[in-house]
């Protein structure tokens, strides 16, 4: 049975990136200690849903590093007496804001167990953060990484491209940054537009200039030309690593190992067929789970989460859009085992042509994206689940 990992979500942030549409209320009127409890509680009850070790934590958000830190310890005790007291965890990962970083959090962090850190800078540049909202300056985010650095030898940062106000040398300037940084693992996504986000609004008002797609395209380019050449490996289309250095949580939910996720908002996955999705609802979240009651009796046979069952189209299609995304790409041996001869078959004819203009690469057992190929690679993907 494949090892299972701990999503844990914080729904609280200081303010809101008009990006963003993460489930996340504002911090000011946080309620730690209900939190802490409630989420203990899931896991109290929730945990039989685990049918093997949990080798990895991940807590993200919303913002982590707003936890006070005796509460960030007493939820780590917490999980921890949950698995009766001892718990081997290779890889425990928090999500920080620059913000929030100080040598007081960095060591606590770090006692209760914490090994990687992921730093949300999105950009050095301060007037493309300003105008996305976030509340940390180039200078903080440099601050803050020197910081880390005396505390964790393994630190992720995320930059975005394609924000309001960037071009491209501004966004060679980011790069070169973050590479003067030297993080083990980097994650770059370009901005997207969710709907009912104030950046969508604002868009849609032409209030604000975004880089256009063939700028964009460069942009992906010189990042991902500066970043093989200082040694990183581009392990997922977003994701970048010095070798060893992946992310083992991020790369489980990938190959499809179970975990289980906390809080609201949070999805599971039993490994199998079965996902389960927490309402984006803390306040139905936290007067349900801190009920009085030590017991499971608390909550009777209900539960907070919404359960699908995933059909064998469903399966097939999540195992294409993970695994195409990644360099190792697919085991087309493996998807014969599990949907059949005559699914590989639908789906190496699907292949064909890109193999054949060399946007994909197929050696009989593993099909993957090729360089030129990455650059449509949502093209491809779409093709290949027809
Ligand atoms: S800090 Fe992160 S989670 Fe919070 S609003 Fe900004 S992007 Fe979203």
């Amino acid at each position: 049975m494949k090892q299972s990992g701990l999503y844990i979500h914080v729904p609280y942030c200081r303010s809101k990136c008009i990006y963003c549409d993460f489930y996340s209320g504002g911090a000011s009127c946080a309620d730690w200690q209900q939190l802490t409890k409630a989420l203990l509680k899931e896991l109290h009850i929730r945990r039989r849903e685990l049918k093997s070790s949990v080798a990895t934590i991940y807590i993200g958000g919303g913002t982590p590093s707003l936890i006070p830190c005796d509460e960030f310890r007493h939820l780590v005790n917490g999980i921890t007496l949950e698995f009766g007291g001892s718990i081997h965890i290779s890889e425990f990962t928090i999500e920080v804001n620059p913000e929030d970083v100080t040598e007081d959090k960095c060591r606590v962090w770090r006692d209760c167990g914490v090994n990687r850190v992921s730093m949300g800078c999105q950009s050095f540049v301060d007037s493309e953060l300003l105008a996305v909202k976030r509340r940390h300056n180039s200078k903080s985010s440099i601050d803050a990484y020197g910081v880390l650095r005396e505390y964790f030898d393994n630190i992720s940062i995320d930059l975005m491209y394609g924000l309001p106000g960037q071009s491209v040398e501004s966004w060679r300037e980011s790069v070169s940054v973050a590479m003067d940084m030297r993080p083990e693992h980097l994650s770059a996504y370009s901005l997207m537009f969710e709907e009912g986000t104030a950046l969508s609004v604002l868009r849609d008002k032409g209030r604000l200039n975004f880089p256009n797609e063939d700028e964009c395209l460069a942009m992906w380019r010189i990042l991902s030309e500066r970043l093989r050449k200082e040694g990183y490996c581009q392990y997922e289309i977003s994701n970048y690593a010095l070798p060893g250095k992946e992310s083992v949580h991020n790369s489980r939910y990938w190959y499809g190992n179970p975990y289980l996720g906390l809080g609201p908002s949070a999805h599971s996955y039993d490994g199998i067929d079965i996902r389960r999705s927490n309402p984006n609802d803390l306040k139905r979240y936290l007067s349900f789970y801190c009920a009085d009651s030590p017991t499971d009796a608390a909550v009777g046979n209900s539960v907070f989460y919404e359960e699908e069952h995933l059909s064998k189209e469903e399966l097939a299609e999540e195992m294409l859009i993970t695994r195409m995304r990644l360099a190792a790409g697919m085991d087309t041996t493996e998807y014969e085992g599990r949907f059949g001869i005559l699914d590989k078959q639908r789906l190496i004819n699907n292949a064909r042509p890109f193999i054949d203009n060399g946007d994909l690469i197929y050696d009989g057992v593993l099909l993957k994206l090729s360089h030129k190929g990455i650059m449509v690679s949502d093209e491809i993907i779409l093709a290949l689940s027809m």
